[in-house]
């Protein structure tokens, strides 16, 4: 969530871009140029032309992922400690095959699409990831760059938004156009916060900014059982005795992250919580990974995210 003000490059943008620098650039071209674009976006497959060469190069753990009839332990890198198999034994869906789509949920302040990608079994257990909500934390794309190319468990029906902040991302900002940090303007438990030209500052009004309303109309739409958060640059996951709690600790677990309570900021209109709080049986929480993420690094959150998106199936 970045909130901390006392650490060092929380927010400032330009440490947090140098894993994700391809990707990066990938998304800014897709998005930059606005409605324009839109149409190719919609017609373009993913972007798994930037994906494949980073993944065949960055690993070797993850060359057994190519296959559609992997087991569940095989999708793992073997440094990563076993956890309970899926109860079911339906293969794994392959990238080539298990796309189910692209679209522009809604758009930015200053016209950018903001878009999701979709993939996975239709009708299954819905995930939702969002690489970036603080334009300037953008990290979690080489993430999503991942998930996009990555085998499927059986029965996942993954949704990959890589950014809810267009603006945010384009203008390497904090927040939108408006300069609203989108992460405090959410409805739910909504307070004015901070002043206009200041980081935490959550607009005129609760749902005030067009993200906002986009991704609340989305979520509505495609009820996510678990959505996942990027953030930088705190290096922590928090820890909660809700019901993803386990699901917090099994992704800590996974990729190091400590479980430690984020502080130092103002916790209201905050989009994870607006989750939890609006869709039945959501689960919902914020990764704060540090000021920057490796390839390997990036495989290894992938994993976490396909791990426990099975114990997410089994909750729900
Ligand atoms: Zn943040």
């Amino acid at each position: 969530m970045c909130l901390a003000t006392t650490l060092v490059g929380c927010g400032s943008g330009s440490s947090a871009s140098s894993a994700a620098t391809s990707s990066v650039a990938a998304v800014v071209s897709t998005s930059a140029a606005g409605s324009a674009d839109v149409a190719a976006a919609t017609t373009t497959p993913p972007l798994t032309i930037t994906v494949a060469p980073a993944i065949t190069a960055g690993t070797v753990t993850a060359t057994t992922e190519t296959t559609t009839t992997a087991s569940a332990a095989t999708t793992i890198p073997t440094t990563i400690p076993a956890t309970a198999p899926p109860s079911t034994t339906a293969p794994f869906t392959d990238a080539a095959t298990d796309f189910l789509g692209e679209e522009v949920i809604g758009y930015s302040v200053q016209g950018r699409p903001i878009v999701a990608s979709h993939r996975g079994t239709a009708g299954g257990t819905v995930i939702l990831v969002v690489g970036v909500i603080h334009g300037n934390e953008n990290a979690g794309l080489a993430i999503l760059d991942e998930l996009r190319t990555r085998p499927l468990p059986p029965n996942i029906d993954l949704w990959l938004m890589d950014a809810m902040n267009p603006d945010g991302l384009a203008n390497d900002v904090r927040g939108n156009g408006n300069q609203v940090d989108l992460n405090r303007n959410f409805p739910h438990d909504w307070t004015a916060v901070a002043q206009l030209g200041e980081w935490e500052y959550s607009g005129t009004g609760p749902a005030s900014e067009p993200e906002t309303q986009a991704f609340m109309a989305f979520a509505d739409r495609i009820r996510p059982s678990l959505t996942l958060w990027y953030h930088q640059d705190l290096y922590r996951i928090s820890p909660s005795t809700r019901s993803d709690g386990p699901l917090r600790e099994r992704y800590a677990h996974i990729t190091g992250l400590p479980l430690l309570t984020v502080s130092g900021g103002t916790y209201t209109g905050v989009a994870a919580t607006w989750v939890r709080k609006t869709v039945p049986e959501a689960m919902s929480f914020i990764v704060e990974l540090g000021p920057t993420l490796t390839s390997p690094e990036a495989m290894l959150h992938a994993a976490a995210v396909l791990d426990i998106a099975t114990m997410a199936r089994a909750i729900g």
